[in-house]
């Protein structure tokens, strides 16, 4: 006989109707009221399974694993922990964030990197053993490469050098982002943004002119906006055929502004490749949003703007690791090759893990395994007997060992947020859906309605929608 699994939440959406999620296969289906009736005599009562309600939903059930058998799930939960560590383990290509510098020209009044004033560059001895590193590392594979800091364009130099350096006689380069304040972004012609491979400008913009110049000052207190808006235009008008995504980072005093910049942005730039998203930002401080609030925000940017935040409505399945902290063949190296395991560490000595200069790069293996092992659900107790652990995938996983370690309310530290928010992120998936399928009935595009089966998938995997009716 099949039980009702743990993993399997029915829940009535006021909006939009009845629903069944289940967790492990990450699927979604509507449910007429017949079927939601039965469902819930089922979850109360295993046996009511035998009475039936066709063969074809019962089927259904079976697959996406809403009904399992005895061990079933402790059987799929042990697969997806050895895709996780299969994925954190393996050795994929190799990824690193490079700072060539962390000093910054910009004071910004949340940064917590207190190295503005470290006016370290990569030197080229650092550049040497990095690239013996990066070869070593890479192996047959490629590598692709975030430039941060501290302030990457105060060492631009170090970047083109190391860039050239992979091209002459490194692993294959696959691709190249860089994360700067935009402000000295008219140093450098565009083309050469093309020639080193980076196809994407990360750029923080915190509101309109004043509110992002009240935020974001130069470190003698001169203002930013003006000048990283001309970049951006000289960008945006220039030979550059990568994009720009401008970085919003939100938090109370701020939140009201996203949407007149964002406006702002795409009236200033029509047709270029730019965007704007909204980003939380991690502070303790009384001004920063609680998890809660910042989805409350993210919902309201759906409904009244359109707006969908990423990795926020609809889970992903947790088979893989999310930063760079949870995988082997990931780093993040300061200017004078000490390497770390996330970004939030850059600058803190007593976190680096090694350093490329030495012999033995990695010595502080600890560390390493910290991030990785004692970050993994699946090895403890309280997840296991979660029934998000299937979907519990986007936790910081610094975040999770600084809450373990402080002894503060850990769930609500890092738990998903979709254990407390569940049925009003799928309203905003469901309405997503809703209006794919209004395009697809203009298009004259197959469409199955509920009422033909009495239920319908939503959501089948965790990548794209699925309009498969049953
Ligand atoms: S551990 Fe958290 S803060 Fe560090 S890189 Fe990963 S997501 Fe970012
Ligand atoms: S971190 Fe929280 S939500 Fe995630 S599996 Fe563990 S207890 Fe559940």
């Amino acid at each position: 006989m099949a039980f009702w699994s743990q993993y399997s939440t029915l829940f009535r959406s006021e909006r939009f109707g009845c629903f069944l999620y289940n967790a492990m296969s990450n699927c979604l289906l509507e449910l007429d009221q017949a079927h939601y009736d039965y469902l819930r005599q089922l979850e109360n009562n295993p046996g009511h399974a035998e009475e039936g309600i066709g063969d074809a939903f019962f089927e259904l059930l079976r697959e996406k694993h809403v009904l399992v058998e005895e061990e079933e799930n402790e059987k799929l939960l042990m697969i997806k922990q050895y895709q996780r560590n299969c994925n954190c383990y393996g050795q994929q290509n190799l990824s690193l964030t490079i700072c060539p510098t962390l000093a910054c020209n910009f004071d910004c009044s949340y940064c917590f990197e207190n190295s503005q004033h470290d006016t370290t560059v990569m030197s080229d001895e650092t550049i040497d053993n990095l690239m013996k590193f990066i070869t070593e590392r890479a192996g047959s594979g490629k590598v692709s490469l975030i430039w941060y800091g501290g302030e990457p364009t105060l060492a631009f130099d170090a970047i083109e050098t190391v860039t050239r350096r992979i091209f002459d006689d490194g692993p294959e380069l696959e691709s190249a982002q860089l994360v700067s304040n935009g402000f000295l972004l008219d140093k450098k012609n565009p083309d050469l943004f093309n020639d080193l491979k980076i196809s994407n400008i990360q750029i923080t913009l915190d509101g309109p002119q004043a509110m992002h110049d009240r935020r974001r000052k130069l470190l003698n207190g001169g203002t930013t906006y003006d000048r990283i808006i001309r970049n951006i235009d000289r960008l945006m008008d220039s030979s550059y055929n990568g994009s720009c995504d401008i970085r919003v980072n939100i938090d109370k005093r701020n939140m009201d502004f996203f949407i007149p910049l964002r406006e702002q942005i795409s009236d200033r730039y029509p047709k270029k490749k730019i965007s704007v998203h909204a980003s939380k930002l991690k502070t303790t401080q009384p001004w920063g949003l609680s998890e809660s609030e910042w989805i409350t925000y993210c919902i309201k940017l759906y409904y009244d703007h359109g707006i969908l935040t990423k990795s926020m409505f609809y889970p992903h399945s947790n088979e893989t690791g999310l930063c760079v902290a949870h995988f082997n063949n990931m780093y993040v190296i300061g200017p004078s090759g000490e390497l770390y395991k996330c970004w939030e560490d850059v600058g803190i000595p007593e976190m680096t893990i090694g350093n490329v200069n030495s012999k033995s790069p990695i010595t502080k293996h600890h560390i390493q395994a910290q991030y990785t092992i004692a970050t993994d659900q699946y090895a403890h107790e309280e997840c296991k007997a979660c029934s998000f652990l299937p979907i519990c995938s986007e936790i910081c996983p610094k975040t999770w060992l600084d809450a373990r370690k402080n002894s503060v309310n850990k769930h609500d530290a890092y738990c998903t947020h979709y254990k407390t928010h569940l049925s009003e992120c799928m309203d905003v998936f469901y309405d997503i859906y809703l209006t794919a399928e209004t395009g697809k009935k203009l298009l004259n595009k197959p469409v199955t309605p509920l009422e033909a089966y009495g239920y319908r998938i939503i959501q089948s995997s965790r990548d794209g929608l699925s309009d498969q009716a049953q």
